[in-house]
């Protein structure tokens, strides 16, 4: 189990807005208020760029951001590192023709970064079961600033993929409810990892069976190329379980999805899927993990699958 020391050691991760400045602008604001780009660690006015996902920043973890004027006015997102890999790879297009489904989307961090990286562009649509989580969505976006994105107060599982309101859909992120073993820079969400050691196993085969449910769903969307699913979990049975038991749906083998390869799906990141844990044919290097207390991050769990017909027709 995680200690509460092993938060001291994850940077503020503070991911800049690109749909209202850009990177280079928010470092000249930054160093303009007295910070300088020696790194988050020791001082407290240090910050950096990181290694791996573009406009995220690093800085101390004891500056706070809540007063601060670019947080209240959505310029930048307070987000973890590993929360920032979906959408980073499932990349959606930025094209005015680009149909994209956030199928899990409160409090819409994420949703926020898929829109930036369309660059506004094209349609998200953002679902959200939860009427509560539903309203902190929309207050997220709205200050935020992003103009491409459709929220829907709905269960994803109750979309019929076919409706022509949808079906043009080619990219959907997965971020379903899990049981948030991973996350450690929270103190409630800690108190319930410190409590996972007693985990009743019903929970999370609950969970997984979810989970499972939610990327079949995404699968019978008839032009779909790309489904990323992600967790905080650090349980392989919200994780390489039910990836491998996605793959073997019949949802999979009719629509041929297959796991992306490591090369797409952030290859410089170094901890990778459990070998140990994934059926004989699916490679775990495709997979990828963050261990809280080990990689600066909080517990984390991403996968990518894609159409290989789509991807075929690609290269022709
Ligand atoms: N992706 C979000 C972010 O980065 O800010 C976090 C998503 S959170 C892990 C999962 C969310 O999915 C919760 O708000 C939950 O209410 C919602 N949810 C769970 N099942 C759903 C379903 N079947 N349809 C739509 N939303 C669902």
């Amino acid at each position: 189990n995680v200690e509460l020391a092993d938060t001291a050691k994850i940077p503020r991760y503070v991911r800049v807005n690109t749909s209202q400045w850009t990177i280079g602008e928010a470092i000249a604001s930054y160093i303009s208020l007295g910070f300088d780009l020696s790194g988050p660690f020791p001082s407290n006015k240090g910050f950096a760029q990181d290694d791996h996902i573009p406009n995220l920043l690093l800085f101390n973890p004891d500056h706070q951001f809540h007063d601060d004027a670019c947080y209240k006015s959505g310029k930048i997102i307070l987000q973890d590192k590993a929360s920032c890999f979906p959408a980073h790879i499932l990349a959606p297009p930025a094209s005015d023709r680009s149909v994209v489904i956030d199928a899990t989307a409160a409090p819409g961090n994420k949703t926020s970064h898929l829109s930036a990286l369309m660059q506004n562009k094209g349609k998200l649509f953002a679902f959200e079961r939860d009427k509560k989580r539903f309203s902190t969505l929309n207050m997220m976006l709205a200050r935020a600033a992003c103009k491409n994105v459709e929220t829907v107060n709905a269960d994803f599982l109750t979309i019929e993929p076919t409706n022509p309101k949808y079906a043009a859909t080619t990219h959907i992120l997965l971020d379903p409810s899990c049981s948030g073993s991973g996350i450690v820079n929270r103190l409630d969400y800690l108190l319930e990892a410190e409590n996972d050691e007693s985990t009743d196993q019903e929970r999370l085969n609950k969970l997984s069976v979810f989970q499972l449910k939610m990327i079949k769903h995404a699968m019978k969307f008839p032009r779909v190329q790309k489904i990323v699913y992600s967790t905080c979990s650090v349980h392989a049975a919200e994780n390489e379980h039910v990836v491998c038991q996605a793959l073997k749906s019949d949802e999979a083998q009719r629509n041929h999805f297959k796991l992306a390869l490591k090369s797409q799906v952030l290859p410089s990141w170094h901890r990778r899927g459990l070998s140990e844990e994934v059926d004989i044919g699916v490679d775990s290097s495709s997979l990828i993990r963050c261990n809280p207390g080990e990689d600066a991050t909080n517990g984390f769990f991403v996968s990518c699958f894609v159409r290989m017909d789509a991807n075929d027709s690609i290269e022709d």
